[in-house]
């Protein structure tokens, strides 16, 4: 296994990584979820794309990796301090007149359909934080009997000052916050970074609809108390990697930590990995704001989700990126020509008679099998073998570099102009066929080849080509038409050259 390095947001710096549990290979993640109270933006995407790569790295890199992504349904407030502000799913449920988990339901399938055309490979679990009460009331108890915790008349409260690590990941302490951060601070809270584990039915939340009995009152649950009580649940006390954006540091994993650590006297998680925010424009985005693009904007405008799932890996995760419809369509050339190159070359093969059945629909192992199948008949295959391998090391050395995705890209593209000058039977060309199919499966930018393409004898076809064009020669279009008809029939696109020559390409739908 390769040598994997994570800049770690704890340790502020790059570190070598290896599992919680030694010698073994799975890795446990807990991704902070979406707040299902809207469409998630294309910053939020940014940071799931990224983290969808990780997953699917550290799978290429011989790991077995176990997700939890929760949702959010309740106790999110539209402030970062919770003391201000309203519950999200509460606000939209008012303003869409309909019930907090109704609109919980709504945004949660439009999430995991987004998710899915954005190629990023579902969670092990993907656990609610409403159907989560108990296991939180659980850890709140026993903050309070160890004294991290202390109760009020409108909640129960995490004490920021108790615990000695607080601060180590934003840098924010009990004594002093960020200047601005905040403008009111309730009264009732010992330290001003204190946050709310369970908030009461009282003062400004007596109005919550959604609400649990506990041994402090009817309430509902803090934003942070959720993250800690879901990732014990499904993995333990704990993780190896805790993602999120770069806007989730504080106070939410800083909260989480806290809570955690005091709660378990363990480490919580290993290694936290943060994504940089989006910027529209050049201006901040934010959804009060109203400043965001959704996958639905970009849909509309005519753009192939994936198309956006490219544009978000072309830069490092750390980095802030700048998002404008511009460089969006400079990403669609790009990404066309990658597509065209792996089609117009399966097409080259079945043309030439180098395969002679296969169906392109199948999964990318199967035309990884293909490809090296063919390449075995021919004296290329020991040069062949050592183009991958030199090929996929310098991929992973990127990869393995802090999940470069830039520079991956950039050995890519370069890979690909070498290999569109050579011959289709050729170590640059066939090694070039199988090392995307490779490496999509982390990147994973390409789309599926809908059409099932069963393979027509390209003799028979020639044959029907030139029916068609005598046909046209002695001036029966008629004729032409029905027999252009049956070649599109089987798969094919007649494209009418110059000089009545023709290119056939095949189809997709
Ligand atoms: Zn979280």
């Amino acid at each position: 296994m390769s040598k994997i390095y994570f800049y770690n947001s704890l340790s502020k710096e790059k570190q070598l990584f290896r599992p919680v549990s030694n010698g073994s290979n799975e890795i446990k993640i807990y991704s902070c979820g979406p707040t299902v109270y809207n469409y998630a933006h294309i910053g939020n995407f940014r940071s799931y794309i990224v983290w969808d790569v990780l997953h699917r790295y550290l799978e290429y890199a011989g790991y077995k990796v176990k997700i939890v992504k929760n949702i959010t349904d309740v106790g999110h407030f539209t402030e970062e301090d919770e003391d201000q502000g309203e519950d999200k799913l509460e606000k939209m449920a008012r303003k869409v007149k309909k019930s907090p988990l109704e609109v919980a339901k709504f945004y949660t399938e439009v999430f995991i359909k987004e998710e899915k055309k954005l190629n990023i490979l579902a969670p092990d679990y993907r656990p609610k934080a409403t159907e989560e009460i108990k296991s939180m009331q659980k850890i709140i108890g026993q903050l309070l009997k160890k004294g991290y915790a202390y109760e009020t008349q409108d909640g129960v409260y995490f004490d920021t000052a108790k615990f000695s690590g607080y601060g180590r990941l934003s840098g924010n302490t009990a004594e002093g916050t960020e200047p601005g951060a905040r403008v009111k601070i309730n009264p009732l809270k010992k330290n001003p970074t204190d946050f709310a584990l369970w908030k009461k039915l009282v003062g400004r939340n007596k109005k919550h609809l959604l609400w649990w009995t506990s041994p402090w009152g009817k309430g509902f649950p803090g934003w942070h108390i959720e993250c800690s009580a879901m990732a014990f649940r499904y993995l333990g006390e704990t993780i190896d990697i805790h993602t999120g954006g770069r806007d989730n540091i504080f106070p939410h994993h800083e909260s989480e930590i806290a809570q955690s650590e005091a709660f378990s006297g363990r480490q919580f998680s290993r290694f936290w990995l943060h994504s940089g925010l989006v910027a529209v424009d050049g201006k901040k985005m934010s959804k009060s704001l109203e400043n965001f693009y959704t996958l639905r904007d970009i849909e509309k405008k005519g753009f192939d989700p994936l198309v956006f799932r490219l544009w978000a890996l072309l830069a490092s995760y750390r980095k802030e990126i700048n998002f404008s419809w511009q460089k969006l369509e400079e990403t669609k050339l790009n990404w066309q020509k990658i597509v065209e190159f792996r089609e117009q070359n399966w097409e080259e093969l079945i043309k030439s008679g180098q395969i002679k059945a296969v169906s392109l629909q199948k999964d990318e192992l199967a035309r990884i099998e293909i490809l090296w199948a063919l390449a075995k008949k021919n004296s290329f295959y020991f040069k062949l073998r050592q183009f991958i391998k030199e090929g996929d090391q310098k991929f992973c050395f990127a990869m393995d570099n802090d999940l470069n995705t830039a520079v991956a890209f950039s050995i890519l593209l370069k890979m690909l102009k070498l290999a569109n000058k050579k011959p289709i039977l050729s170590v640059e060309k066939i090694g070039a066929l199988i090392l995307l199919e490779e490496w999509n499966k982390v990147l994973a930018f390409l789309p599926k080849i809908k059409r099932e393409v069963k393979l027509t004898k390209p003799v028979q076809i020639e044959k029907m080509l030139k029916m068609r064009q005598k046909a046209k020669e002695t001036g029966n279009y008629q004729k032409a038409d029905q027999i252009r008809k049956k070649i599109e029939n089987r798969g094919y696109k007649i494209l009418d050259l110059e000089g009545g020559k023709w290119k056939l390409k095949i189809t997709k739908k």
